[in-house]
């Protein structure tokens, strides 16, 4: 994955391309109108072509598939299906940026690949609400002329929240469709578009199933296999098996590195309903947003015995504002209680869930447990609860932080002690299930690191797949389907560099401003500020120097002087043809005074001349 990675940072030349490229789609407006009637036209005449610009015979007709990313990372999930003139997207979502970006929020998938043909683009259907599906929506529904979306009532409200969010008064733009049930079934351009019920830790997780001449795509989305789910039955799959082949299953495999068995919602529920019922003092449990069931699962219970609820963390207070407003968590309006107004109850009649357990140094668990919460000071008395699972990369933060609460409670609760999370994904042994259940003919693992795509593909070769109906595909490669044909890896491959978001900006920052970061954060940064004579160009009084990060200035003096001296023959021996070039200037100083610094200190610092001209 991390090879992989290198690849899809942008190159020099994205870098110029890009800024072309949103004016671009900013000029640009597919024509609304027409999508929609596509979409609204009953299924027998929709079945004939309904843009018949170019005729293709179905000689040549087929399908492919292209990831735009979720290939290899966990999030920017992003599917493009094209047939003939009719496209379908599967999920717009966000990957939050490595720790060796510094300043960027998140990673969104790159469509410029499908720059030209959003007249084509029937829909962006939606698998589930959370933000490694949903994330980047905003943004690229506008570049991509707003086609319509579709998904589940909880799914769609998100990404309504999210877009106002993003920009003011833009959710009117949306061209929403529901899907009211999972029976329902859509006619998008040549797709029979249909779904199927999933589990997963978030309400309105939808299965999607494509249906095209030259195959049909199966994919659930995010998934998990519960044999005693919390609502209803358990879901087996096997009926799929009896869709048209080839049927091409598109699995999430994430959970393939997971060892252990799942922890059963029902088992982590009642541990957890059991510590907040027989808490003497108050409960804190941190928690993910997106765990939203259950979320919604404690809110119910805390209800039932009379205790109150405050809820702290933007995402989570707005994914439950969101589901109760669709009437998903139906509580007595005293239930919820401001996070101000946590002191004023008895202490063991309320609970605090809030996000940040993993350690992440702004969020509120972290604040509430090194005591810079405005309202929240852990007492010896309160239960504390990791309601989680270490994320790989933060094992180390986390394991400061139950350090530290071991310290201020005696009551702290994870994982390790007693069942209190399950995850949301299914692991090795469910992605086996699922395989014999649905039986297709190909089978590409998909929304993972790369690592975990290729486990998931030897482990369907353990299971009695051939080595050609598995395919690892990386982010922009396009696989075609064809009937009675194999399925073929094209040559050429789309552009998915990343766009990064940084605040508002979107792609503005390129890999030279994400390069100066890195430096400045390894190694400091020294700025040379020198006076020149603008007639003669010699120098005027001591070059200033500034250190941020560097060195101790105090403590080099040595160096510092040597630095200035070096600065002082720079200008001196200034471009023979331009007495008082300073751009001349500034560069032989970056250059000089960056090797000498190296050659005495071993570190790069950014240099950064200033020349003043007086
Ligand atoms: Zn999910």
């Amino acid at each position: 994955m991390f090879v992989q990675d290198k690849k899809t940072k942008p190159s020099p030349s994205h870098r110029q391309s890009s800024t072309t490229y949103r004016s671009h789609f900013n000029s640009r407006q597919a024509s609304p109108g027409k999508v929609a009637t596509v979409y609204q036209r009953p299924l027998r005449q929709a079945a004939r072509p309904v843009v018949t610009i170019k005729k293709v015979s179905n000689s040549e007709s087929n399908l492919k598939i292209y990831p735009l990313g979720g290939q290899e990372e966990v999030g920017r999930n992003c599917t493009v299906f094209e047939y003939d003139n009719d496209i379908i997207i599967l999920d717009m979502g966000l990957q939050f940026a490595d720790e060796d970006m510094p300043g960027i929020d998140y990673i969104i998938p790159n469509v410029s690949s499908l720059r030209g043909k959003e007249k084509n683009i029937r829909g962006v259907i939606f698998s589930h609400g959370h933000l490694d599906h949903i994330g980047a929506a905003p943004i690229l529904l506008e570049q991509l002329g707003n086609p319509p979306i579709i998904g589940r009532q909880l799914t769609l409200a998100m990404i309504k929240h999210r877009q106002e969010d993003y920009k003011r008064g833009t959710t009117k733009n949306l061209k929403t469709i529901t899907i009211k049930s999972v029976n329902q079934k859509i006619k998008l351009g040549k797709f029979d578009v249909s779904f199927f019920a999933v589990e997963h830790s978030i309400v309105d997780a939808v299965g999607l199933i494509l249906q095209t001449p030259h195959g049909t795509v199966i994919h659930p989305g995010d998934w998990l296999l519960d044999d005693d789910p919390l609502d209803g039955q358990a879901i087996d799959y096997s009926y799929l098996s009896k869709l048209p082949s080839p049927k091409i299953l598109m699995l999430e495999s994430l959970g393939i590195s997971y060892s252990k068995e799942r922890v059963p919602d029902k088992t982590s529920l009642a541990n957890l309903e059991k510590l907040i019922k027989e808490s003497p003092g108050r409960v804190i449990i941190g928690t993910f947003a997106s765990q939203l069931e259950r979320i919604t699962h404690l809110l119910a219970y805390a209800e039932k015995i009379g205790k109150k609820v405050a809820l702290d963390g933007y995402s989570m207070k707005l994914n439950v504002r969101i589901a109760q407003e669709l009437g998903y968590i139906p509580l007595h309006k005293h239930t919820l209680i401001p996070v101000e107004d946590f002191h004023k109850y008895p202490e063991n009649k309320v609970i605090l869930i809030c996000t940040g357990a993993q350690g992440e140094s702004n969020a509120v668990f972290s604040r509430v447990v090194n005591g810079s919460h405005r309202y929240i000071n852990i007492k010896k008395s309160d239960v504390i609860i990791f309601s989680s699972s270490v994320i790989p990369g933060n094992e180390r933060s986390v394991q400061k932080i139950k350090d530290q609460l071991y310290r201020l409670s005696d009551h702290v609760i994870h994982s390790s002690i007693m069942d209190v999370h399950s995850g949301g994904h299914a692991n090795a042994n469910d992605i086996k299930k699922i395989l014999h259940q649905i039986k297709p003919d190909y089978l590409l693992p998909v929304y993972a690191n790369y690592y975990m795509l290729v486990e998931t593909k030897k482990l369907a070769m353990r299971e009695g797949f051939r080595d050609d109906q598995v395919t690892v595909l990386d982010n922009g490669q396009i696989i075609k389907f064809q009937k009675n044909k194999k399925p073929q890896v094209l040559k050429t491959k789309v552009n998915t560099d990343y766009i990064m978001v940084d605040g508002l900006g979107i792609g503005d920052v390129s890999e030279i401003v994400l390069r100066d970061r890195r430096m400045m954060a390894d190694d400091g940064m020294i700025v040379i500020i020198a006076t020149i004579d603008s007639k003669t160009g010699s120098i005027i009084g001591n070059p200033d120097l500034i250190s941020r990060g560097f060195i101790y200035m105090k403590e080099n003096r040595d160096l510092i002087e040597k630095t200035r001296m070096r600065v002082k023959k720079i200008v001196k021996d200034k471009n023979p043809m331009n007495l008082a070039d300073d751009n001349y200037i500034k560069n032989k100083i970056r250059n000089d005074i960056g090797k000498f610094l190296f050659k005495a200190t071993k570190r790069r610092p950014m240099v950064l001349p200033v020349v003043i001209k007086v």
